[in-house]
C-alpha cells in the first residue's frame, strides 16, 4: 500500500526561511523617518509571529551557526528573524511581540550608530530634507524637481534615493549633508537608534546581535579595504560593547559580489546574509550568501504565508525571471 506522505516531510533538512524586518511602526505622517523601512504595523507584526510561532520551528542565530559549521539538524520548517539596522521601535514595538511568543531573533547592528543614537541615516536625512524642507522645488545634479505636496516630494525621494546609490559612500554623505543644509533642515538630536543599553538589554533577553558594518556604506561603493575595515570593525564593536558575537553579516542593502564574499571569509565570517530573495538550504548553498525573505508592508497575510511556503520559492523565482 502506498502512504501518502505529508508535503513538509519532503522538506530536505537543513532548509531555512529568514525573515527580514527592518522597522516595526505604525504609518505616522509626520514621522520624519522614512516610512519605506516600515516593514510591518504593530499588529501585522504580532499576527505575523503567532503564525510563524504556531506552524512553524523559530531556530535562533546559534542553531543555523552550528547548522553550518558544525553539521547538526535544523528542526524542519526551520525560519529564522532577523532585523537589519536596529531601529529604535525595535524596542517598542516588536522586542514585546517576540517575547509575548518567546521567540528568538537577530538584530543586525551598524555599530558606529547606538554610541551616537541622535545620528541619522542618510535614507532618512535625506526624507526628511525633502518631505519637510522648506523649499518648494529642488534643482541640482539629479534633476530638477517640484516640491509642492507630499505626493510630489515623496516621488523626488525615490528618484534622489537611487541617485545617491550610485555615488561612492563619501560623496554620498556629503551630497546629503548638502540636501539638508539647502532645504534648511537643522540637525535635531533624536533618536533613531537603540542605544549601546538598550542593546545589551536585548542580548540578555533571547536576541542575538551581529555585524552590519559600522556606518552603513553600500559594499561595492567603497574600496576592499575599508569593506575589511567596516566588517572587522563592526564585530570589534559589538564584542567591546556585548561581550561575546558571533560569526555572522549581513550585508548592508545586500549588496556584495565576489571580492566582498571573499574577504568576509578571508576574516572568518561564516555566516552571510544578502537580500536575495528565497530561501536557503544550508547543505549546498554558500553561506555567505543566504537568501532571505524580505517583509513589507505590501506583505498581506496570504503572501505572507505563500513566501513561508517551500514551493514557492520556486514560482517566486520564476516570476522575477
Ligand atoms: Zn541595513
Amino acid at each position: 500500500m502506498v502512504t501518502r506522505q505529508r508535503k513538509d516531510k519532503n522538506e530536505p533538512a537543513n532548509f531555512l526561511r529568514v525573515l527580514t524586518y527592518h522597522r516595526v511602526a505604525n504609518i505616522d505622517p509626520a514621522s520624519p523617518l522614512s516610512p519605506q523601512l516600515i516593514s510591518a504595523t504593530v499588529a501585522g507584526f504580532a499576527r505575523q509571529m503567532a503564525f510563524v510561532s504556531q506552524h512553524y520551528n523559530v531556530v535562533s542565530m546559534e542553531q543555523v551557526l552550528a547548522a553550518v559549521t558544525e553539521g547538526k539538524r535544523l528542526p524542519r520548517k526551520a525560519v529564522i528573524i532577523t532585523f537589519d539596522d536596529g531601529y529604535y521601535d525595535l524596542k517598542t514595538n516588536a522586542f514585546p511581540v517576540l517575547r509575548h511568543f518567546n521567540l528568538p531573533a537577530t538584530i543586525f547592528v551598524p555599530t558606529a550608530y547606538p554610541g551616537n543614537p541622535e545620528m541619522a541615516f542618510w535614507w532618512d536625512r535625506l526624507y526628511e530634507a525633502v518631505m519637510f524642507g522648506k523649499r518648494q522645488e529642488y534643482s541640482g545634479p539629479a534633476g530638477n524637481f517640484q516640491l509642492t505636496d507630499a505626493d510630489t516630494r515623496f516621488s523626488a525621494v525615490r528618484q534622489l534615493q537611487n541617485y545617491v546609490k550610485t555615488f561612492s559612500h563619501e560623496t554620498a554623505m556629503n551630497f546629503i549633508n548638502e540636501i539638508s543644509d539647502e532645504m534648511g533642515i537643522k540637525r535635531t538630536k533624536r533618536k533613531t537608534v537603540m542605544d549601546w543599553d538598550e542593546l545589551r538589554k536585548m542580548a540578555k533577553n533571547n536576541i542575538t546581535l551581529a555585524a552590519h558594518t559600522q556606518t552603513h556604506p553600500l559594499l561595492n561603493r567603497i574600496s576592499l579595504d575599508d569593506v575589511r575595515k567596516e566588517a572587522v570593525g563592526s564585530r570589534e564593536d559589538l564584542r567591546r560593547e556585548i561581550g561575546e558575537v558571533l560569526p555572522v553579516f549581513s550585508y548592508p542593502n545586500g549588496n556584495h559580489n565576489d571580492d566582498i564574499v571573499k574577504v568576509l571569509g578571508e576574516e572568518n565570517f561564516q555566516l552571510g546574509f544578502t537580500c536575495l530573495d528565497g530561501h536557503s538550504n544550508l547543505n549546498t548553498i554558500d553561506p555567505l550568501r543566504l537568501c532571505r525573505t524580505d517583509i513589507t508592508r505590501k506583505t498581506s497575510p496570504l503572501l505572507f504565508r505563500l513566501r513561508l511556503m517551500r514551493l514557492f520559492t520556486y514560482i517566486d523565482k520564476w516570476r522575477h525571471r
